[in-house]
Parts: structure tokens; sequence; C-alpha cells
């Protein structure tokens, strides 16, 4: 059973690909175990076989495939299985665990590039995130004619099933001016996140979010000992999220806390298990 036991979560930032969060009451592993189930266990698509039927470009047939296969593609987590868990436990996949994507394109009149778009995928639904990704550029008369197969998979298994693009965390600031402050100014000039202004006779912490902890401020400070202090709040993290537009932000995040939950109570099952057998 987890730990924590009243967590507050506040959003601070959202749009369809980020999303930053406050999240009070919680530690640094449980921050960390949600980032890492995010990068490594949340599962989405990507191409993961592909059978090249021609191709007559400078690339060899296994770059092209690399690049296919980093080809963010629009996940659908409820009517895909991962190839694993699948029932048809066909190495070849069926189609609840696999999509078929074609690619048939010539340069007739001069060099071209091959863009994302140009991929027909058998689902309109599990398309790249972006039509405007190149592929490949074909010189005159040059063909590239493919069949790719895109199947979820995990973060774990290969960077290219990670649904984000970036997932970080960092501790909550918190900073105080000290009265001994004459309001020189130094700290404000020093700052290169703008934390803080000087208004008349004052400095005011005008941007904490903002603030990195990198102590620039306190070491700036003529006073001794200084007349500033920065330091974080222990059970307060600023967790950010960008998707890679494979699966929305808040799915991205509620599908780590199913998975995270599942793991603890797989945890917590085997321990009773074992201490039965010792008992
Ligand atoms: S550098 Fe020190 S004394 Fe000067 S304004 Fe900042 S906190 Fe006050
Ligand atoms: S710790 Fe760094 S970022 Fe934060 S207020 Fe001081 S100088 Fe600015
Ligand atoms: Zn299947």
């Amino acid at each position: 059973m987890w730990s924590v036991e009243i967590v507050e979560v506040e959003v601070l930032e959202k749009d369809e690909r980020n999303v930053r969060l406050l999240i009070r009451g919680v530690d640094v592993p449980f921050v960390n175990a949600l980032r890492r189930t995010i990068i490594s266990e949340v599962p989405c698509m990507a191409i993961d076989e592909v059978v090249m039927i021609e191709n007559s470009s400078i690339l060899q047939d296994e770059i092209i495939a690399l690049r296919l296969g980093l080809i963010p593609l629009k996940t659908d987590l409820d009517s895909y299985n991962l190839p694993q868990e699948c029932p048809c436990k066909s190495e070849f996949g069926c189609n609840l665990c696999r999509v078929t994507l074609t690619l048939d394109v010539e340069a007739k009149e001069e060099t071209r590039t091959v863009y994302s778009g140009e991929l027909k995928s058998e689902n309109p639904e599990i398309v790249p995130v972006s039509d405007k990704i190149p592929i490949i550029k074909l010189a005159r008369g040059q063909k590239l004619r493919l069949e790719a197969y895109a199947r979820l998979g995990k973060g774990k298994n290969h960077a290219k099933w990670q649904p984000v693009s970036m997932c970080t965390y960092k501790y909550f600031p918190k900073i105080e001016v000290l009265s001994k402050c004459d309001a020189c100014g130094k700290c404000v000039e020093i700052c290169p996140r703008k934390v803080l202004a000087k208004t008349e006779n004052k400095i005011e912490v005008r941007n904490l979010m903002a603030c990195t902890l990198c102590q620039d401020c306190v070491e700036v400070c003529p006073q001794n000992p200084p007349a500033i202090k920065v330091e974080h709040e222990e059970d307060t993290f600023i967790f950010s999220l960008e998707s890679t537009n494979a699966l929305p932000p808040e799915r991205i995040l509620t599908e780590a806390i199913k998975i995270l939950d599942k793991q603890f109570n797989e945890f917590e099952e085997q321990i009773k298990v074992e201490k039965g057998e010792e008992s």
C-alpha cells in the first residue's frame, strides 16, 4: 500500500500537449516513480517492423526502418492490446495488436522529400502526429515501396515507445528576504529568471515558480550572512510533461497512476505470499 496520505494536485498549465502540475504531500521517491513510469511503462504505438518491397533510394532499408520507427503515432489504448497480452498469441499479430501502414512513393520529375503524411494507415485513427516529418529524399527516378507494422510497446524496450518528449520535476522553491536587507538590488540584477524585483526600498518575489534554486542571489548578497534565503519545500514539486502527441497528457498521467497502482498491489500480494510461506 502506498504510504502517501493526502496528496494535493493543482494544474498550473495545460494545453493539448503539455501539462504542469503542482503536487503537494509527496516525496522524491513518489514523483520519481511517476516520472519513470511515464517514460518507461505507459505504452504507445510505433512502427516496429517494415517489409521493404522496393527501395531504390540511397538509404539502406535498416536506416529507413529506424526513421519510420521514430515517427510518433496517434495511439488508441482502448482498442489495441500490447502484443504480449493479445489473445491472438501470434508473432505476426492481429487487428487487435497491429496496424498496417503503407508507403508507395516515387520521384517522377525531380528530387523530392517524402513526408510522414504520405504513410497510408489502415486505421485513420492511428496516423503520424504530424504530416510534416521528413522520412527521406528521393532523386529523380528513385522509388520507395514498403509495408510497415505498428504495435503498442513500452519505453523501457525502446525510446520510440516513450509517449513523452520531456518529463521532469523540480522542488518547489521557498524564498525569504530578511529584514536586514538594505535593498541594494544586487540579487535582482543577477537572477537569470527574473524571480525578484525591487520596488521602492524593498525586494519582492515576483515569479517564485521560475526559480531554479541556483543560489546566485544568495552568493551575490554583500551581507554576511546573506539577507536572502533560498530553500525548497520538502514535499512539494512542480511536475512537467510534454507529450509527443501520441496520447493526451492527462491520459499519460492517468495510465501511469493505474500502472503504479497495479504494481504496488502485485508487490503487496507477493509480500503476503512470502509471509504466508514463512509462517
Ligand atoms: S543582495 Fe542582499 S542586501 Fe542586496 S537587495 Fe538582495 S538580499 Fe538585500
Ligand atoms: S536562486 Fe537563482 S533563480 Fe532563484 S531567485 Fe535566486 S538567482 Fe533567481
Ligand atoms: Zn493480436
